[in-house]
């Protein structure tokens, strides 16, 4: 048995918090390899080490030397060091880890500096190998080399314990590169896949993914398990435990990821495990998320099914403006674009639906915006007849106008409209009608 584990910001971010995670993968052989991230923050009002290493690369920027942020950092991780009462000569480390930002004065590099220390400290602690992910996660066009795979295997072989940092890894030329924000996420299913691992531990400061937002349902039910694709679709609607990149490489493999809380080990986390291992619960509805601020422009053009051509016109135009559309709900004469509003330059939407009625002719176009997206997904939908009516009767009866309905070609997810004001009502309504009426 074999698991990776991945640990979080927080699970790293003092001395304290170090020591918890060295008893959680001592408290079982399996775990054997560690992969880091940089240490977050221990406060609310505290800085994230990464944060204060993109000022770092700023400043560097600006003078040619480290500077103030710098100082920092060192400080954090002199004192992670005392705390830990650990044999390394951390003050030249960070001495010398200056010295190779200023020379290198790149900001994927200065980043990356957070979880390559943060991997030096956790290696020391645990007396495990340290791994530099820039000698087997390799960036080839911009995406992961699939090389990467057998240099991570080749270098764990033969050791019991070893710890990778997160975050980065190195392009064709040479150079470092970071994936996105949180991307030590990825960088664990990366490790996971190239060992094969039987489980990705994901350890975090949650205990795995709610039913839905907090802030909306006081105490909502935990999810224990969702499948792959469930977690695409909520991630994609911001339930944002996980990465929403890290599924790719564990999924090929059929790995499960199970999300754990470094502060409260004893709690179940959420498994998320691929379709065929998925058994079904008495759940219809796994989870609910959502996302505000979307735009809808929604044409009719009679006889629109007949005509070839029509959906090819009005994609050219987002094409052209470099805009990107989230859904494209269809009915037979009728058809709506949903676009994120953010994306939308000022003026930008009105030369749109110009431009589009001067190409594809529509008899109607209108566009609004305030509009919020709300995904009630789960497995167990596509197979329970009567989830819709149920969905919207909760929301007729909450008095909300359903602006918009898209169901995706998978049947485990209906993606719901409404005015932003009803976003909070709706998406409790759905909650209850869901999780807390008797079936
Ligand atoms: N330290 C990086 C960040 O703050 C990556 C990670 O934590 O996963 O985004």
């Amino acid at each position: 048995m074999i698991k990776v584990c991945k640990f979080g910001g927080t699970s790293l971010a003092d001395g304290t918090t170090m020591l918890r995670v060295k008893e959680i993968v001592e408290s079982d052989p399996a775990r054997r390899y560690i992969v880091v991230s940089a240490p977050g923050k221990r406060f609310s009002a505290d800085s994230k080490i990464t944060d204060l290493l993109y000022q770092t690369a700023r400043e560097c920027k600006e003078t040619g030397s480290v500077g103030e942020a710098y100082a920092k950092v060192s400080a954090r991780f002199q004192s992670i060091v005392h705390e830990l009462d650990l044999p390394l000569p951390i003050c030249e480390i960070l001495r010398r880890t200056a010295e190779d930002i200023e020379r290198e004065n790149d900001e994927d590099f200065t980043a990356s500096r957070g979880e390559y220390l943060a991997g030096i400290v956790m290696a020391s602690l645990l007396g495990a190998a340290f791994i530099d992910p820039r000698t087997v996660v390799k960036f080839k066009d911009g995406r992961l080399d699939p090389r990467s795979y057998i240099l991570v295997r080749e270098a764990v072989k033969g050791k019991r314990r070893a710890v990778v940092a997160g975050f980065y890894g190195e392009d064709e030329n040479g150079k470092v590169r970071t994936l996105s924000r949180g991307g030590s996420d990825v960088s664990g299913a990366i490790v996971a896949r190239a060992v094969m691992a039987d489980e990705y531990e994901n350890w975090t400061d949650v205990s795995g993914f709610l039913a839905c937002d907090p802030h909306i349902v006081p105490s909502p039910a935990g999810i224990g398990t969702l499948t792959y694709r469930e977690l695409r679709e909520l991630s994609y609607m911001g339930a944002n435990v996980l990465h929403s990149e890290s599924m790719f490489p564990v999924r090929e493999a059929n790995i499960p990821i199970h999300i754990r809380n470094t502060f409260r080990p004893q709690d179940e986390g959420t498994r998320i495990v691929p379709e065929s291992k998925y058994r079904l619960g008495e759940r219809v509805v796994t989870g609910i998320a959502g996302k505000k601020n979307f735009t809808v422009v929604y044409m009719e053009k009679s006889l629109m099914n007949a005509e070839i051509g029509f959906t090819h016109k009005v994609l050219g135009v987002l094409t052209r403006h470099g805009i990107s559309f989230e859904h494209l709900p269809s009915g037979i004469d009728t058809m709506s674009l949903v676009i994120d509003s953010e994306v939308l330059k000022d003026g930008e939407l009105e030369r749109v639906e110009e431009e589009i009625g001067r190409e594809a002719h529509p008899d109607h176009i209108r566009a609004f915006g305030g509009v919020s997206l709300i995904a009630v997904v789960g497995e167990g939908m596509s197979r329970n007849v009567g989830t819709s009516a149920r969905l919207f009767r909760a929301i007729a009866e909450a008095g909300v106008n359903v602006r918009m309905i898209d169901q995706g070609s998978s049947e485990i997810n209906i993606i719901v409209g409404v005015d932003n004001e009803n976003y909070e009502r709706t998406v409790k309504a759905i909650y209850e009608e869901f999780f807390l009426a008797s079936e």
